[in-house]
């Protein structure tokens, strides 16, 4: 739920995005006891496929969760113990097969306007570095392809991190370098809110795409070996970026724009230029982008949230009282995972089956499909992808195989750029 501009959440403030989160996580868990097991029965066959190969999934907000609760402790919120008011915990990781997984470091894009972005970020790195350090059996952090090799060796989940925001480097070259040697290795360009040198889909254009210092920032992603991430940005930012990229470039969490109309998912004229450029895009589980009437309702929410930020500023009472009401109208319908597939399906059909990945999204997003309530559910995208007709091999693809290839191709890009 993190798309409306001025703070992490729906317009309306940090915790009111997390209580939403609690509140839909309630309710999406007691669905799951009743009706999971009715939505997919993942077959035999299904779960040893599955179990071939792991999870590499994009984006997961666990760490934003960690600092909201008040703590920034995984004393007071064990993972390794069920979170049921959470999409995330290692219990469920395991069952999900998950054997890899960038956590975003994100903070709000306004945190930019006080200067705090970078070093809100930096906190953001240490939770993932506490966690690592917390549950050393089950994490590992991974810094390049060959860490992640070792961490499947070892049985553990590849933790890798992504900073989700340009804002967080604070228009300097020497701030992108920093989080680099600090672990990141992927970096969204923007949010919500449009940059000096990038254009957010939710927000006006300020240089038709990148300005020259934004070329300038995707070339040092290049030359570090850091993945350049366009979910978010503006499709004139997407067609840039990927003009700019000399490796592969990547969608962290996004979705087809073509299956539900929402300016956060990627348009097939992007879709068409993957092949050429090598990069994935990873698909967003959040309903609101997913079920295609959601999207429109995601849309209507968004413009009202501005209009109405714009109209009571800090007044968040007011503001969510007119915003529930305007819900309540005019819902995000769930879906079921079914949806889902077909964004995978659009894009294995427009962009080929060698770019399209997994980036749920979880524990950053309000409200999800019916058979994907948290990270325990991906096995019953397996099962759904063998119903359709994808081979095993391809399966593994979706799962972790292309995004483990767009890093190996960024890793060679970066060896030759700093040779040369
Ligand atoms: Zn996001």
């Amino acid at each position: 739920m993190k798309f409306i501009p001025g703070n992490g959440g729906n317009g309306f403030g940090a915790s009111f995005c997390i209580l939403g989160v609690v509140q839909q996580c309630l309710l999406a868990t007691a669905w799951a006891q009743e009706n999971h097991a009715e939505m997919v029965q993942v077959s035999e066959k299904a779960s040893q496929v599955h179990r071939q190969s792991y999870v590499f999934d994009g984006h997961n907000d666990l760490p934003w969760v960690i600092r909201s609760d008040g703590s920034r402790s995984f004393e007071v919120i064990d993972i390794s113990r069920d979170q049921p008011e959470m999409h995330t915990d290692i219990p469920r990781l395991r069952a999900g097969g998950v054997g890899a997984q960038y956590w975003s470091v994100y903070v709000p894009a306004n945190t930019a306007a006080s200067g705090k972005s970078h070093q809100m970020t930096i906190e953001q790195i240490e939770i993932v570095q506490a966690m690592c350090e917390k549950y050393p059996d089950i994490f590992r952090l991974c810094l390049n392809y060959e860490d992640i090799l070792k961490a499947r060796t070892e049985q553990k989940i590849a933790s890798l991190i992504g900073v989700e925001g340009g804002h967080s480097i604070e228009n300097s070259l020497e701030k992108l370098r920093r989080l680099f040697n600090m672990g990141a290795r992927y970096m969204t360009l923007t949010h919500s809110e449009t940059l000096d040198w990038a254009d957010s889909c939710s927000d006006e254009a300020k240089s038709d795409g990148l300005s020259e210092f934004g070329k300038e920032v995707v070339r040092e992603m290049n030359r570090l070996g850091m993945l350049v991430d366009i979910s978010h940005v503006s499709p004139q930012t997407m067609q840039a970026a990927l003009d700019t990229s000399e490796a592969p470039v990547i969608f962290s969490h996004s979705s087809a724009r073509s299956v539900a109309d929402h300016p956060r998912n990627v348009p097939d004229e992007i879709l068409k230029q993957m092949p050429k450029n090598g990069g994935v895009v990873m698909v967003n589980f959040f309903s609101g982008f997913v079920v295609a009437e959601s999207a429109e309702n995601t849309k209507d929410m968004f413009e009202r949230g501005c209009a109405l930020r714009a109209k009571y500023g800090d007044d968040e009472e007011a503001i969510r009282k007119e915003m529930a009401a305007f819900r309540a109208k005019k819902p995000i319908l769930p879906g079921t995972i079914h949806d889902l597939v077909d964004h995978i399906d659009h894009i294995a059909k427009v962009a080929g089956v060698d770019h399209v990945g997994i980036g749920s999204d979880y524990d950053g997003v309000s409200v999800l499909p019916k058979g994907l309530e948290d990270v325990s559910t991906y096995p019953a995208i397996t099962q759904i992808l063998l119903d359709r007709g994808y081979s095993e091999a391809d399966i593994h693809k979706i799962m972790s195989g292309n995004i483990l290839r767009v890093i190996r191709e960024s890793e060679t890009v970066a060896k030759w750029l700093q040779a040369k």
